[in-house]
């Protein structure tokens, strides 16, 4: 298709808008051909300068991946340290906020679900941390493991930019990044400096108006994208599948603790949609475990990912996803552990499928 012939018009303006309904905002998003990796430097460099102060919580390995590019984009970065089990603490925000006489800091930056421990942060109580410092920081949430598959909503909770990617929650292939800008975001990136050229969103605005962009978009991405809204928004319905990925984690969750093994979230309250991190007894490699169940079953769990390296194994329940494809996913992983050795009880697939029977949606 000539991207920029009257067809695509429509086909831009379809998924321009369709996106604005998966962040939950009436702003701006703004697409990209790159990865979720490029829509992070995005955020920053639209609406910070050199020598910025931020301020990042580590809830895990993406968290901290994302204070590494902060870093090395030349910002000054104050990292929270967390403890990889529990989310964003949003009264340690608060506090380094009114501690910030100076308003130095220019932007919190938070991940709503960290993908390496299957923990979901409460982006609400941050923003309101922030709003009772009376702090003007910039709040962006990195929701590229959450969106379309956890309820967010960029508005309502007041975020100034929100970092999506296509291949999680919008069950499409890698390759598009997503920013959701608001009004303070826009308004910071007429004063920033950080070098831009290629993410700047001042120069998709114009174009994006007619459903165009100013190079070459993803088009066959946009083809999948518009496939995915329309199943998202029409088919199923947002709340159907936030509810769809609280009814498959919880049924993963019964089948961990049928198991005896432990879940790596310490808060019931942060419980992840979209994965679950299972910790293996003292003494197992999580990835020899990964190893028996690959070859075996021809089926790949998530590996721990640095600090939880051989502890932990994901099994991810996000997007194009449904009750018998997770039986599938944990029968492998029950006939692996008793393969591999590795101390259980048989309960974990019983448990799960009692639970997904019920076909509760009040969760
Ligand atoms: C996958 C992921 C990323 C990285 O996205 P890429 O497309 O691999 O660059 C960043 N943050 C979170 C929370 C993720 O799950």
């Amino acid at each position: 298709m000539d991207h920029r012939g009257p067809e695509f018009a429509e086909l831009g303006q379809e998924c321009l808008a369709g996106m604005k309904r998966i962040f939950q905002t009436e702003g701006d998003v703004i697409i990209y051909p790159g990865s979720g990796t490029g829509a992070w430097e995005a955020a920053l460099v639209n609406t910070l300068s050199p020598g910025d102060h931020v301020l990042m919580y580590e809830t895990g390995h993406f968290a901290a991946l994302w204070s590494g590019m902060a870093g090395r984009l030349g910002l000054k970065v104050a990292l929270i340290e967390g403890d990889w089990r529990h989310g964003v603490d949003a009264a340690a925000i608060g506090a380094r906020l009114a501690a910030d006489d100076a308003h130095e800091i220019k932007a919190v930056c938070v991940v709503h679900n960290e993908t390496s421990t299957g923990v979901t942060s409460n982006i609400a109580a941050v923003r309101k941390a922030i709003d009772a410092a009376g702090h003007p920081a910039l709040l962006m949430v990195d929701t590229i493991s959450s969106l379309a598959s956890i309820d967010y909503r960029h508005d309502e909770w007041g975020v100034d930019v929100t970092i999506g990617g296509s291949q999680k929650g919008l069950m499409l292939p890698p390759g598009l990044g997503f920013n959701a800008v608001g009004p303070k975001a826009w308004k910071a990136a007429e004063s920033s400096t950080m070098p831009r050229s290629y993410w700047d969103w001042s120069e998709m605005r114009g174009p994006n108006k007619q459903g165009y962009f100013p190079y070459t978009p993803a088009t066959n991405l946009l083809y999948g994208l518009r496939e995915a809204l329309k199943m998202l928004l029409d088919e199923e319905g947002l709340d159907n599948v936030f509810a769809r990925h609280r009814r498959l984690a919880e049924a993963t969750r019964r089948a961990v603790r049928g198991w005896g093994l432990g879940i790596l979230c310490a808060n019931e309250d942060e419980y992840s949609g979209s994965l679950t991190a299972v910790v293996m007894p003292e003494g197992h490699d999580a990835d020899a475990l990964r190893t028996v169940i690959m070859d075996r079953f021809d089926m790949s769990l998530g590996t721990g990912l640095s600090k939880v390296a051989g502890k932990v194994f994901r099994i991810g329940h996000l997007g194009d996803f449904n009750e018998l494809m997770l039986m599938g996913a944990l029968a492998g992983v029950e006939m692996g552990l008793s393969i591999a050795g590795v101390p259980h009880e048989p309960r974990g697939v019983s448990g799960a499928m009692e639970f997904l029977a019920e076909r509760r949606n009040d969760l």
